[in-house]
């Protein structure tokens, strides 16, 4: 029954596949029985969740889209997750560090009744940390007599607070008034630089793979849309490409069709303009020129793109010169170098020729799909507790390190973080992101799993 929470939560926005409209969120933090839930039902104007008078009760939902004055955002209820899979409850403050990590504006309830605990302190001290928007709800001000103790709340710090009485609905109209008017336009969350409008690509590789040859190709092939937005259109810094009807925008083409003198020092000033393409982007093609010896350089500038946490995809170009010999070397030099990324989806294809062009955007949609990708925090909790189950940590100095809980706590790319009970070793933590690999995919785009360890 306790697991209910996590095994059937609703998870969070768009969290049943990539999404292109991310609602703005709303994490509603608080204590036990500050009246979370009661607050939720009455944004809602519902009574579904489910409402009881025994602290920590678990609910089967986590999130919930609500509207409010016409704008449309996600509610993340904690009161969800205070159990976690393997029973044990996390302290109110680390608890709601997780949901306000996804959020973009913050409810932070306090029974205006019984006062700021110390509990309420600490949520308070990182609150602040965070630096998100939030809004100081007093609740359970059922009537008049009870003003002054949300008004007590002023010493908290926060602002002030909305005296509010989320059981008959009094003040919930302008608390939710001042939480729209913090909302951003969509969750500025996930969002690593993406504003809509053509998908960013960078073609990248050290000089001669055939970056410039490949764009002409692309543009040769395809019509060239002219690029008002950035750039002058003597020297266009992206060029917007459609192909197959749908328009990608190839960043810092200025650099690739210029064609810098390649002399003393031109090792820094190539990997000076991946790394800014790199920055304007959100996927990478890497070039590696097939015909030759995969070099330092090649594995240095897809490590650049792992790095900045772009979605990628390895084209293995001049596929025209191969002979049947180097394919051969070729796959072992794949397999000994480019260890690190059996992630990325791979196009073997000629700029000369146009060999297997048409296959890059499939590929690329495909790795930008990934990138973009949110697990449901309750389908990746249920498979940490699988996983878990079946290789649990070993043991070290007679303690076992356990995972608590796990979050997605961002997209562009993927990055997780496991709440876990003591120190994860290098190993197991490799292991585990291989075994989410192995679950939910994620080809084309680097991860992140980092952890945070709770006593
Ligand atoms: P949560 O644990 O923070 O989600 O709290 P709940 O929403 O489950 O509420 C805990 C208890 O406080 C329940 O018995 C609610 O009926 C009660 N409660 C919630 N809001 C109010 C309120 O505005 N006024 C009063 N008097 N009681 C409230
Ligand atoms: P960049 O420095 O990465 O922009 O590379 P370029 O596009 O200027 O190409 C370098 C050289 O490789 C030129 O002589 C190209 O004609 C040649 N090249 C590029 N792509 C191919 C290919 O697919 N096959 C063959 N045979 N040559 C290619």
């Amino acid at each position: 029954e306790e697991d209910r929470a996590l095994l059937d939560g609703d998870g969070l926005p768009g969290e049943d596949g990539p999404t292109t409209e991310l609602l703005p969120v709303v994490a509603i933090v608080g204590r036990p029985n500050v009246g979370k839930s009661t607050l939720v039902n009455r944004i809602l104007r519902r009574r579904e969740a489910v409402v009881e008078d025994v602290p920590g009760v678990t609910r089967d939902r986590v999130s919930y889209e609500a509207e409010w004055a016409g704008r449309r955002f996600t509610i993340v209820d904690t009161g969800g997750w205070s159990i976690d899979a393997t029973g044990i409850h996390l302290r109110v403050a680390e608890q709601a560090e997780v949901a306000v990590d996804l959020a973009d504006v913050v409810m932070f309830v306090v029974d205006a009744k019984v006062g700021a605990t110390d509990d309420d302190e600490a949520v308070v001290r990182m609150l602040r940390r965070s630096g998100k928007p939030v809004v100081l709800v007093a609740n359970k001000v059922d009537d008049d007599r009870f003003e002054a103790d949300a008004m007590a709340l002023w010493n908290l710090g926060l602002g002030e607070p909305y005296a509010v009485s989320a059981l008959h609905g009094r003040g919930s109209g302008d608390v939710l008034d001042r939480v729209v008017e913090l909302l951003p336009e969509r969750s500025q969350v996930p969002a690593s630089g993406a504003e809509g409008g053509p998908r960013r690509v960078a073609l990248i590789g050290r000089p001669n793979v055939g970056k410039s040859s490949l764009l002409n190709k692309l543009a040769g092939a395809e019509r060239v849309v002219v690029d008002d937005l950035a750039g002058t259109t003597r020297d266009p810094v992206d060029e917007v490409i459609e192909i197959g009807g749908v328009p990608w925008r190839f960043v810092d083409t200025a650099g690739i069709r210029r064609r810098v003198h390649q002399t003393q020092g031109a090792d820094f000033y190539a990997s000076l303009r991946t790394q800014g393409a790199l920055e304007k982007a959100e996927i990478a093609v890497v070039l590696i020129d097939a015909g030759t010896s995969i070099t330092e350089q090649d594995i240095r500038v897809v490590q650049q793109v792992i790095d900045a946490g772009r979605a990628l995809v390895i084209a293995y170009n001049k596929w025209d010169t191969l002979d049947e010999e180097r394919r051969y070397y070729l796959e072992r030099e794949i397999e000994r170098e480019l260890v690190q990324v059996p992630w990325a989806p791979r196009v073997n294809i000629s700029a000369r020729t146009g060999r297997h062009t048409d296959k890059l955007v499939p590929a690329l949609e495909g790795a930008l799909e990934s990138w973009d990708r949110r697990i449901p925090t309750a389908r990746l909790n249920a498979f940490l507790g699988e996983v878990v189950a079946a290789h649990p940590h070993p043991v070290r100095g007679g303690k076992q390190p356990r995972i608590l809980f796990g979050t997605q706590a961002g997209t562009r790319p993927p990055r997780f973080v496991l709440f876990a009970s003591g120190f994860l070793e290098a190993g197991y933590r490799r292991f585990l992101e291989r075994r989410l690999r192995e679950e939910f995919g994620f080809e084309g785009t680097p991860i992140e799993v980092s952890v945070r360890v709770r006593e």
